[in-house]
């Protein structure tokens, strides 16, 4: 049966542009276009923005962001081999979609879009954390974006949403957390991919906050939790060893007991000791 935008179901795009999926791409790809839709839907209202797409394989996630009505999309695809099947769905939408064949980690794609700007994209996983990771970390605060709506991973999606006391929590967790707003909206089994991953995966949206919920300087904030969590069992007067001369005094100012542990501390709290590091408590 033909699809709502009079293009041929992905099964027949998959087999006739011979899209055998690769594993090194991270290639899992969504074929019903009902779930792709509803991931889109899920990035909020399209109608008014720009969309950043990485990694739009056989395009099933890009004919859902079009068909819920984004102004423009601007889909970067390392793969070759997709790009002609994705230039068929550009003409069937003239002028919204703009597909580049690059890698998504030395793409300029803000430069190429305007505001305000969504990302959405089912991530390859080789490369999404650290996708995620500049995302979260521009010289300048807010980004070019104003939210994210990513495919990770299930255990990935967990670490982002993770709160003190978590196996899961840690510094992907105040990153996340610090500067935006993340929320798992679904979950997904293997099934749903083609061809089906080991593991389940989860679409994670993050609002981008308009200033950092904690003040702290980036760079001290992230040596700090980096230190904390490279020895996420010890405690913190013995893993922040170093940071400070006078640590023990700056852990209590900050409201965290020097014989505490990473994990157990809030990101409220990794701030404080971060402006009493910098000097600006
Ligand atoms: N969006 C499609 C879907 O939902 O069916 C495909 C998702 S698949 C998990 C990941 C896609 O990212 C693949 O098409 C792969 O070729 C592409 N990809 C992998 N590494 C990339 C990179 N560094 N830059 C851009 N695309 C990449």
């Amino acid at each position: 049966m033909a699809a709502i935008d009079g293009l041929p179901p992905l099964r027949e795009v998959i087999a006739t542009h011979g899209l055998v999926a690769k594993k090194q791409l991270g290639q899992n790809f969504l074929l019903d276009l009902n779930l792709t839709a509803k991931i889109a839907r899920m990035a909020g209202d399209l109608s008014a923005c720009d969309v950043l797409e990485v990694g739009p394989g056989p395009g099933g996630l890009t004919r859902g962001l079009l068909a819920e009505g984004a102004r423009h999309v601007l889909a970067v695809e390392k793969d070759a081999r997709c790009i002609p099947a994705l230039e068929e769905i550009a003409a069937i939408y003239p002028g919204r979609l703009e597909v580049v064949n690059g890698d998504a980690l030395e793409v300029d794609a803000a430069a190429r879009l305007t505001a305000p700007i969504r990302v959405v994209a089912n991530l390859p996983y080789n490369v999404g954390t650290e996708l995620l990771i500049r995302w979260l970390s521009p010289p300048v605060w807010p980004p070019f974006w104003r939210s994210l709506t990513l495919m990770f991973q299930k255990e990935v999606a967990e670490r982002i949403v993770a709160k003190p006391g978590s196996g899961a929590y840690g510094r992907l967790a105040l990153l996340a957390q610090w500067r935006t707003d993340p929320r798992i909206v679904l979950t997904l089994p293997p099934e749903a991919f083609v061809p089906a991953p080991k593991v389940h995966s989860a679409v994670v949206h993050l609002t981008a906050l308009p200033e950092p919920r904690y003040p702290a300087e980036a760079g001290v904030l992230s040596r700090v939790t980096a230190m904390a969590f490279n020895q996420r069992r010890k405690m913190l007067r013995s893993s922040l060893r170093g940071l400070a001369p006078d640590l023990e005094d700056k852990l209590r100012a900050a409201g965290i007991e020097p014989t505490a542990r990473a994990e157990e501390i809030s990101l409220e709290k990794f701030c404080a000791l971060a402006r009493l590091v910098a000097g600006k408590g």
